[in-house]
């Protein structure tokens, strides 16, 4: 079996190369199979340089026509060919033998292969392969192409391919076995799993070779969606196996009717929508498992108070994370206004509390005196013991990442009653990508916003007009408004980008000495960030200069003005979330996106975006078009959406086909789920016990 065969069975593996392999996540002759190549030479046809396109790699002819050393800054051998249209092209060698520069004599005639440039003296290609061509009898092109393997340092390509073309050989005498039931590839008319491989691996001149250099061919639709029913099917038994387990019921609660009866404000269709689907789970002895969507101010934190307080009034408590402390803190805000009234007790825990007041906090949450716990995520880090606990809320779930998710899981894991789970997010994630990420999760979304909200207007400017953009700015501060200026994001590094922050605090300070200015970064300890937030909050401040920290969750509704430099440097789902902090009040709100010029035309249409709309699922769509999942739901999050063969940017479009497949295969085919589960993820990922 080639799952099993180890790879020093096959010619040329010793210890090194086994290192080597190990690297590229080869472990057994099977995943040699499955490491497909990264894209394909074509040398199946010549290619005139009349008709050639600057970077891209092409099989051409021509005769030498002159050939020179040149001294330049590193030393190369540059031999000019001539093609049978007269044009010029020049090779340039770095490293050569002086037999080789014998070889290029006037007259030959040479067939090269590699990427065309545009050099000093037009056409050119760095360490072309070359071989030299007897006119009167040309060697033959060939027929297929020519894969190109990712590989690592110090693994040649021409060794991993002689690896690989013996891991077919043995694919011939022992073909893998079939797990995809011949309806599903009917259905999709896609070829059975050992041709696709061959199909890949040696493309043959009648295969399609423009659908394969493009991803687009049946065999390579055959294995994404192999690997993506897998995952899709292993999603589906997880929740299958939570779904069984028993949580708490909590009854329909007066006291939810006695909160919304007090509020300044009706809750929106979709927020009595999304409200009642938590309602239904939690009358269920099962783990509700929800993920409620909602746009920046459409709403969601009363939506958790209310599902808290039913689960309060059933006796149990409930654990309310944010992913910082300045979001934990407004959460407290609200809930203290919303259920104080109402007799619920609320407990809160944060990093810079005194050990008395900790002291005392803990022992309310253990007692179960307290009911509604307030915290970040330190609330299950630190040994904080719960009383009775019924419901888990994690808001703005995409700072927390998946693993996070999955260690929740883990906790309540052997407990004979488990508690009920709400995750609620501002990021628009799209069908598709919600479908991989959270296949576990039942999804609510709240798609519209309280009535009375002005979108906010956005400019997209260069940097040339960021002088004028700060008089405006001033002039308006001077009118009594708030604004929040989001400073560049020089690196991915928080001292530089806090201190990028500092130094334009400091010019606006000194230019403006009339104006109230406060200044926000990552690096600033929890209580200093606290104070700023406060002051700008109580209108203290005129101006924030801030990073991208302010990005999640801050509610100050007269700020009504943010400018964002280098906009151009940040994902469109993360400019929609920094946009979404103004828009909060009954004002007019503005955005200016500053960019850095010149802008590509790509970068501007981008921008451009970011004015015509400002919805959030368009928006996200757009970015995991552009920038792909990791954008969108933060690098975190990827982490256990990492595929083999499948992108999800690339074949979104298979995701829910493979939902479908997975589900009938979970029903009628477990065993060969089980198949699919050890060859997509074997060892290297226990989705099951993640
Ligand atoms: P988010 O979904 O971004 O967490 P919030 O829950 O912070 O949004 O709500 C933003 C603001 O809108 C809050 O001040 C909240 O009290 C208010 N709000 C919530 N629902 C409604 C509604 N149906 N009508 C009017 N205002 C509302
Ligand atoms: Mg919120």
């Amino acid at each position: 079996m080639l799952a099993q065969h180890p790879l020093t069975a096959l010619k040329g593996v010793g210890p090194k190369q086994l290192e080597k392999l190990q690297k590229l996540g080869l472990f057994v002759v099977q995943d040699l199979l499955f490491h497909l190549p990264l894209r394909y030479q074509d040398r199946t046809q010549l290619v005139d340089l009349n008709s050639a396109i600057i970077g891209g790699e092409i099989l051409t002819e021509g005769t030498i026509f002159s050939q020179r050393l040149s001294q330049g800054k590193r030393r190369s051998l540059l031999v000019t060919i001539q093609s049978p249209s007269g044009k010029l092209l020049t090779l340039r060698f770095f490293h050569f033998y002086p037999r080789q520069a014998q070889q290029f004599s006037h007259g030959r005639t040479v067939r090269v292969f590699g990427e065309l440039r545009s050099g000093p003296n037009g056409f050119e290609m760095v360490h072309p392969s070359y071989e030299f061509i007897n006119t009167q009898n040309p060697a033959p092109l060939e027929t297929t192409l020519t894969p190109i393997y990712p590989t690592t340092e110090g693994l040649g390509q021409a060794s991993l391919l002689k690896l690989i073309q013996q891991a077919i050989t043995l694919l011939k005498q022992y073909p893998l076995a079939e797990y995809l039931p011949p309806p599903i590839l009917d259905a999709l008319q896609l070829p059975p799993l050992n041709n696709a491989l061959l199909t890949l691996h040696q493309p043959q001149a009648t295969d399609n070779l423009l659908q394969i250099k493009q991803f687009k061919h049946p065999a390579q639709h055959r294995l994404i969606i192999e690997e993506l029913i897998n995952q899709q099917a292993t999603m589906q038994q997880m929740r299958a196996v939570e779904q069984q387990r028993h949580a708490p019921v909590f009854p329909p609660s007066q006291l939810c009717n006695a909160l919304l009866t007090s509020l300044p404000f009706a809750l929106t269709q979709a927020q009595q929508r999304v409200l009642q689907e938590i309602q239904q789970d939690l009358k269920h002895p099962h783990p509700m498992q929800r993920l409620v969507q909602g746009d920046v101010g459409s709403g969601k934190t009363v939506i958790a108070a209310l599902a808290a307080i039913q689960a309060a009034d059933a006796g149990y408590q409930v654990a309310v994370m944010a992913p910082t402390e300045i979001l934990a803190e407004q959460h407290l805000h609200a809930f203290n206004e919303w259920l104080k009234p109402l007799n619920i007790p609320i407990a809160w825990l944060n990093g810079r509390m005194k050990a008395a007041e900790k002291r005392f906090m803990l022992a309310q949450i253990k007692s179960g005196e307290a009911k509604v716990i307030i915290g970040t995520h330190a609330l299950f880090q630190e040994a904080v013991t719960f009383y009775k606990l019924g419901l888990i809320i994690i808001d703005e779930q995409h700072r927390f990442g998946v693993h996070q998710r999955l260690s929740l899981h883990e906790k309540n894991r052997n407990k004979e009653i488990h508690t009920h789970q709400l995750i609620m997010t501002a990021t628009p994630i799209p069908r598709t990508l919600a479908m991989t990420a959270y296949g576990d999760l039942d999804l609510s979304v709240i798609d519209e916003l309280p009535p009375g909200r002005k979108p906010v207007e956005t400019a997209v400017l260069s940097n040339e007009k960021r002088f004028e953009v700060m008089e405006h700015l001033y002039q308006r501060c001077k009118q009594g408004l708030q604004a929040y200026w989001v400073c560049p994001l020089i690196e991915e590094s928080e001292l530089l980008h806090a201190q990028a922050a500092e130094v334009t605090a400091t010019q606006f300070s000194d230019r403006w000495p009339d104006l109230r200015i406060g200044l926000i970064h990552g690096r600033l300890k929890g209580d200093q960030k606290a104070l700023v937030m406060n002051a700008f909050k109580a209108h203290q401040l005129d101006l924030l200069v801030a990073t991208t920290v302010i990005e999640v969750g801050v509610n100050v509704p007269n700020a009504s003005l943010m400018i964002i430099e280098n906009a151009e440097r940040l994902g469109l789902a993360q400019l929609h979330q920094l946009r979404g902090r103004v828009g909060r009040g009954s004002k007019q709100s503005h955005c200016v996106l500053l960019y850095q010029s010149p802008l590509s035309q790509t970068g501007k249409a981008r921008l451009n975006i970011m004015r015509h709309t400002t919805d959030g699922f368009k928006i996200a769509e757009e970015d995991l078009k552009i920038r792909g999942p990791g954008e969108i739901l933060g690098t975190k999050q990827t982490g256990g959406l990492q595929f083999r063969i499948a992108d999800l940017k690339r074949d979104a479009e298979w995701i829910p086909v493979a939902k479908e497949w997975a589900a009938k295969m979970v029903a009628h085919h477990p065993d060969l789920v089980k198949g699919l589960q050890a060859r997509w993820i074997g060892q290297k990922i226990d989705y099951q016990h993640a």
